[in-house]
């Protein structure tokens, strides 16, 4: 294996890529997840697939160096990816092992291990001293071997071999070598010797894990295995090969998964040691880089002289099977592949329904302060998944807020891709999306005429909701086509909010959309998710109704019709969010009203009634 890995003979620039190997561990859940079956499963050797998420009649189909299957041991992982780069830091080569992937897949468990089950980072050690051995028998070299062990938590790199030790710098010398002044260098010359040192310096970092709030999840731990070797005779040549041994900070996105307590600028910084690592295998991998961006994070700049060049590199990425993990692992996966295959057959006929997601309109759909028509046919889209009660009809839609999720990872993930797969797969998911959107707008109509139906007249049975499915609540004034017939009587958003509301009370028995209209116009300001907004309304009353509409017909216009660029010309809006509300537009066409934003994902009710706030005063120029 270790021969696919280009070698660079002669000290040329020749740059060699990164084996990349996936280990699926097995079921670990409780019964109710086996029984749920996996989401993902190994073809071969080499192959796996995944259910997707955008087609339930397909899957994805990966291919990588190596499948490792559920069942296979730690001594095979080992034997297969990892032993093989081995012999190289003998003879003044580097390498690099990582494991990669979300928390709980499985990336302890294949580095370190336990007692009964030891990992990859023992193995090497053990490895590396029989290597040594075997070696000095041949004559001619003397060996000395160093550890160190650090970890990486936000952009700061830490000795854990001197607990309570500062951020250490990393430097390079005038040979390309990257050393860390300051960091521990302990010599061993057993593995009993490195145990010594390695166990207590793991509890350590374990317990700080648990009183810092899950930081090992979040922090790269790093162990370093220095190879020395010197020449007996003349002229002694000496040759160091560098073996770092990398425990990886879990790949899901913590802030999607509510991290709670977790401070922005923590989680920003360990996404940008994992993008940054990203970029650099995707660069290496493509075989195009111009220049690998080693320098942009902690992590890939202490791998430098490590990972790529005439270093030999495994990453290991562990996945989970259970479909509580669905999204990282999707994730994990188009980070770690060079290719992917859709591949049109159901996964399992008990799993093709996996991001298919039931939802019943609540009261806040029954029109607010928009028309019945598009935007409430948004908003059912933005609706959580509730049980359906037996009188609904059965809307089967596809959950926007799942939709919404893996968009925006999507959107985040795209960046690890080789442009040309990027542009494929957008063109794809956009038609996909569409084909989704159309059958959802059918669901959604019956499910509207239905609730509709249901509200104003109590006693109407299913039946009778489809025999008169020709506009049942159809009492619009003439003016009403047979084509929106179905469309509801109640006023656009921004003309219901300057309407008095006696005009309204010409509609108000018309449905139970008014009636909810009417309360919330008294509240002036309805909130996302129809809860009540925290919006202060004591600074917008005192602006110019026309004004503040103008304005906020100003922003809209620009989340709907804006570019990145456009987008992140607003106040408290960043790249990411930019993002995040591109893809919401991708999916949901465009926002009905402001208050849709309260739907993108991290957009807190807080925030958006801050948003709101500076975007309307910044409008106005105050
Ligand atoms: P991570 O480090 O990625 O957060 P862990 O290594 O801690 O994940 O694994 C989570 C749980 O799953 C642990 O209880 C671990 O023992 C178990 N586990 C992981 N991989 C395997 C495997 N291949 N076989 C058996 N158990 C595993
Ligand atoms: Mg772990």
């Amino acid at each position: 294996m270790a021969q696919r890995v280009a070698l660079a003979e002669g000290g040329n620039k020749k740059t060699s890529r990164v084996r990349v190997a996936v280990r699926l561990r097995p079921c670990v859940g409780n019964s109710d997840e086996k029984d749920e079956g996996p989401c993902v499963r190994g073809l071969d050797s080499q192959n796996l697939e995944i259910v997707n998420w955008r087609n339930a009649t397909e899957t994805v189909k990966y291919q990588f160096d190596v499948f490792h299957a559920e069942q296979t041991t730690q001594q095979e992982v080992f034997r297969s990816s990892v032993k093989p780069i081995l012999q190289h830091i003998l003879t003044g080569q580097n390498a690099s092992v990582f494991a990669y992937g979300p928390t709980g897949a499985g990336k302890t468990h294949t580095m370190l291990g336990s007692q009964e089950q030891p990992g990859v980072i023992p193995r090497a050690v053990r490895e590396v001293f029989n290597l040594v051995k075997a070696k000095e028998e041949d004559g001619g070299w003397d060996y000395s071997i160093g550890m160190s062990y650090l970890e990486i938590y936000n952009e700061k790199v830490l000795d854990l071999l001197s607990p309570g030790s500062q951020d250490l710098p990393i430097r390079e010398d005038k040979d390309k070598n990257i050393l860390i002044p300051g960091l521990t260098l302990t010599t061993i010359s057993s593995f009993s010797d490195f145990d010594k040192h390695f166990i207590p310096a793991s509890l350590n970092r374990t317990t700080a894990s648990t009183k810092l709030n899950q930081r090992s999840s979040r922090s790269h731990a790093v162990l370093l295995l220095k190879v020395v070797r010197t020449q007996r005779d003349l002229p002694h040549r000496q040759q160091t090969g560098k073996l770092y041994l990398v425990d990886l900070a879990g790949s899901e996105d913590n802030r999607r998964t509510g991290n709670q307590g977790i401070r922005l600028k923590e989680s920003g910084a360990i996404n940008l040691s994992l993008f940054t690592l990203s970029k650099v295998v995707d660069s290496l991998n493509s075989g195009t880089a111009v220049r690998v961006p080693y320098r942009d994070s902690k992590l890939t700049r202490l791998l430098q002289d490590s990972l790529g060049g005439s270093a030999h590199s495994v990453m290991i990425t562990n996945i989970s099977p259970e479909y509580e993990y669905y999204f990282d692992t999707f994730n994990a996966l188009n980070f770690a592949a060079k290719s992917k295959l859709i591949v049109n057959k159901p996964f399992t006929r008990e799993t093709v329904a996996a991001p298919v997601l039931s939802v019943k309109r609540t009261r806040e759909d029954h029109g607010v302060r928009g028309s019945v028509t598009e935007p409430q046919k948004k908003r059912l889209k933005e609706e959580r998944k509730t049980e359906q009660d037996g009188s609904s009809p059965s809307a089967q839609i596809h959950s926007p807020s799942v939709m919404d999720r893996l968009l925006a990872l999507e959107k985040l993930m795209m960046s690890c891709q080789d442009k040309d797969k990027q542009l494929k797969d957008v063109a794809q998911s956009r038609k996909e999306i569409q084909v989704l959107k159309e059958k959802q707008k059918e669901l959604e109509t019956k499910a509207l005429l239905f609730s509709r139906l249901a509200g104003e007249k109590s006693g109407a049975t299913k039946e009778s909701i489809f025999k008169n499915n020709t506009a049942p609540l159809q009492r619009k004034p003439s003016t009403a086509t047979t084509a929106n017939k179905q469309k509801a009587v109640v006023q656009p958003l921004k003309v219901s909010q300057l309407q008095p509301l006696q005009q309204l009370a010409v509609v108000k028995k018309q449905s139970v959309c008014v009636k909810k209209k009417e309360r919330k116009l008294s509240d002036q300001v309805e909130g996302p998710d129809g809860k009540e907004n925290i919006m202060e309304h004591g600074w917008e009353s005192q602006l110019d109704t026309s004004v503040l509409e103008q304005s906020r017909q100003k922003i809209l216009q620009v989340l709907n019709t804006g570019s990145l660029k456009d987008l992140k010309g607003l106040q408290q809006i960043g790249d990411k969010k930019a993002k995040l509300i591109l893809g919401w537009r991708e999916i949901h066409g465009h926002f009905t009203k402001l208050e849709d934003l309260g739907k993108v994902e991290g957009m807190t009710e807080k925030r958006y009634s801050s948003f709101m706030k500076t975007n309307i005063l910044s409008a106005m120029g105050k």
